[in-house]
């Protein structure tokens, strides 16, 4: 079965890898290079969500990340997440739904707790604790999961720009390349890709991340309450406080805008504020920056599977994209397989 993926983000990557394992004849599409959006940009945290019908897939990706090879490593152990606020009474009905989720183990901590348990943390701060957070680099999953497809055989194709051809596979390089069945994982660009520019179900929720090399960084991954509302569309506020370290680098996050930020306007502001959580980040050294685009759903949940045609979507992750990619990837191959498998109704691109 001919296969045409357009998108080499994580998402893209390791639904190439998955249908070539399984036997299809599959060319990923990437018009720039592997991992040249948000896959290659974010802040590289393997997070539970705090969204039920997300969670069999969360737990499908580390299945899939525990043997994926390739140069990847899993941690063994989640470095844990603390989500911290200045407000306790604003932080308590956050803590109270992270309880739905027993394999989390929430702990509340304030005061000395709090700064025992991470002593990066300024004092005065009220948190939770989540059992969560397998920080990796972040180019690293769907590095390896590219090698993966090209180890079944796929043919990765970058520097190629791709579009739907409804019905009979896509239009790439300006030539017709059949196919049977086309998985669209093109991010934020989806719609475009899809030959329908102005759909909306799937658009950029774009973010900054500021790279710095702390002395003593946090031993967490550390959190400011509120990311799920703000992936809402309606959300006003357009900025929180996160860091997360691996190997020895914190990436410090992180804005939330429609708009295209300009990173080195918006990097020095993403450290003022951290040092109220992080007081080491006063003055520490910005040693890069990056900017990148969630593809943000309507509904804040992925898209996935058929929408006719031979078409399946395959994105929408939002801010968790790394955590969920394989796992969702997973499902929409066995779609494409002809397996029996059922999409989520939440989780359905026709939804
Ligand atoms: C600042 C920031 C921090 C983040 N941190 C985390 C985190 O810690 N943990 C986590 O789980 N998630 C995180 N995310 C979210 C995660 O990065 C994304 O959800 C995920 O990378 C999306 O992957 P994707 O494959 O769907 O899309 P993308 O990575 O955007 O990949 C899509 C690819 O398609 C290509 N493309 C587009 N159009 C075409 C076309 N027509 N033809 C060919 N190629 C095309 C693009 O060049 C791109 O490479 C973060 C996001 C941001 C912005």
């Amino acid at each position: 079965m001919k296969v045409a993926v357009i998108g080499g983000g994580i998402a893209g990557c390791a639904a190439a890898a998955l249908l070539a394992e399984d036997g299809a004849d599959v060319t990923l599409y990437e018009r720039a290079e592997i991992a040249a959006g948000a896959s290659g940009r974010n802040s590289g945290l393997l997070q539970h969500p705090m969204d039920e019908p997300l969670v069999p897939v969360y737990e499908a990706s580390l299945g899939l990340y525990a043997t994926l090879g390739h140069g990847f490593e899993l941690p063994d152990e989640p470095a844990g997440t603390l989500v911290v606020s200045h407000d306790g009474e604003a932080l308590a009905p956050d803590a109270a739904a992270a309880a739905r989720f027993p394999e989390l183990r929430p702990v509340w901590l304030e005061g000395r707790a709090l700064t025992a348990e991470e002593p990066a943390l300024a004092d005065g701060l009220y948190g939770y604790r989540l059992h969560t957070g397998l920080p990796v680099p972040p180019a690293a999953a769907t590095r390896a999961w590219a090698e993966r497809a090209r180890a079944a055989g796929a043919t990765i194709a970058t520097g190629v720009e791709a579009t739907v051809a409804r019905g009979e596979g896509v239009l790439a390089g300006g030539e017709r390349r059949p196919a049977e069945a086309v998985v669209v994982a093109a991010g934020p660009w989806t719609p475009e890709a899809l030959g329908a520019p102005g759909w909306r179900p799937v658009g950029p929720l774009w973010g900054v991340v500021a790279q710095v090399a702390l002395a003593r960084p946090p031993r967490h991954a550390i959190e400011q309450a509120g990311v799920k509302a703000l992936t809402d569309p309606a959300a006003s506020q357009d900025s929180l406080f996160s860091i997360v370290t691996v190997d020895g680098g914190s990436s410090v996050g992180s804005t939330f805008t429609t708009a295209e930020p300009d990173p080195a306007e918006v990097a020095p502001r993403l450290l003022e504020r951290g040092a109220r959580y992080v007081p080491a980040l006063a003055g520490a050294r910005i040693e890069g920056v990056r900017a990148c685009a969630r593809p943000r759903s309507v509904d804040g949940r992925p898209l996935l599977g058929p929408i006719g045609d031979g078409v399946h979507l395959l994105t929408g992750h939002g801010p968790w994209g790394v955590s969920l990619g394989p796992g969702s990837a997973r499902l929409v191959a066995d779609v494409v397989l002809g397996r029996p498998t059922d999409i989520p109704p939440e989780l359905a691109a026709t939804r």
